[in-house]
């Protein structure tokens, strides 16, 4: 993509970011993120269909911070969570120079977040026909079934919180499962511990979660974690009118109306 490479070179020769984030030739076949500093490196910069590592995630990162103020090469899902991050007050328009790239994998050029949110109000988050089957037929499970059926789905996590690492929205210094003192989280591999940890997931990410799947790209034991993120999306989107991130609008589980039609509030 050349058109790519020489806008993040001039970017980095004009010193108006001082590292630009991108896609790499990583191992075998696949892609990896790059960190470009010199207009030289960003002749390694690729982008093609292999590029679904969520870059986004490195926004937060304090590592990252460091090296100054960054560009980053964003196709949809990562402008979403960029939106999202920004939503969330984690970044603001000065803080980075984003080098969109279109599903024709055309360079876009934003000139400030809200361009983002514009642009992003004609491509909606559409979840696929199979997944909604499949949730569809999980919801309609009596409880007992529904139970068994994540028990046994999530029977192979070993807990190495890959996903958690993969995802840009996971952006906590230290996470409740980290936390011992009390425990609320059990550190251990078992059916309670595994369920715990992966409810407390969704449930933080309800939302928030833009449904990039990298959490389940970077499972190593290829747990389908994305249909608690999906289903999650379908709940917010059928009981608070929500779907998809916006800077004009307050986190979903963590703010109230009035008018809220439970009874809690009153
Ligand atoms: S939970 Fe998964 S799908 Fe949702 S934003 Fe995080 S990485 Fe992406
Ligand atoms: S990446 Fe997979 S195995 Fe690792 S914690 Fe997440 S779900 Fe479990």
């Amino acid at each position: 993509m050349k058109e790519l490479i020489q806008k993040a070179a001039s970017l980095l020769e004009t010193n108006v970011v001082q590292v630009v984030i991108g896609y790499g030739k990583g191992s075998a076949d696949r892609t990896r993120a790059i960190f470009s500093t010199t207009a030289a490196d960003c002749e390694q910069l690729i982008f093609d269909s292999r590029c679904i590592q969520n870059l986004a995630v490195y926004l937060t990162k304090a590592e990252i911070k460091k090296m100054g103020k960054p560009a980053i090469v964003a196709p949809l899902p990562v402008l979403r969570s960029i939106l999202q991050l920004a939503a969330e007050n984690q970044i603001t328009d000065d803080s980075l120079v984003v080098l969109g790239v279109s599903p024709e994998s055309e360079l876009i050029e934003f000139e400030s977040l809200a361009a983002i949110e514009t642009y992003l109000a004609t491509k909606q988050i559409a979840i696929e026909e199979k997944y909604q089957t499949t949730i569809k037929a999980i919801k309609a499970m009596p409880v007992s079934e529904r139970f068994a059926y994540w028990v046994k789905e999530l029977e192979p996590c070993f807990k190495c919180y890959a996903c958690r690492a993969a995802c840009p929205l996971c952006y906590c210094t230290r996470c409740t499962v980290e936390n011992n003192q009390p425990q609320w989280i059990s550190v251990a591999s078992h059916s309670l511990g595994n369920l715990e940890w992966h409810i407390m997931r969704a449930m933080h990410l309800a939302g928030r979660c833009t449904d990039c799947e990298a959490c389940y790209n970077a499972c190593p034991m290829g747990i389908p974690i994305y249909l608690l993120t999906k289903s999650m999306l379908q709940d917010v989107s059928e009981n608070f009118g929500t779907y998809g991130p916006s800077l004009h609008r307050d986190n979903t589980l963590s703010s109230f109306n009035p008018d809220d039609k439970e009874s809690f509030i009153r």
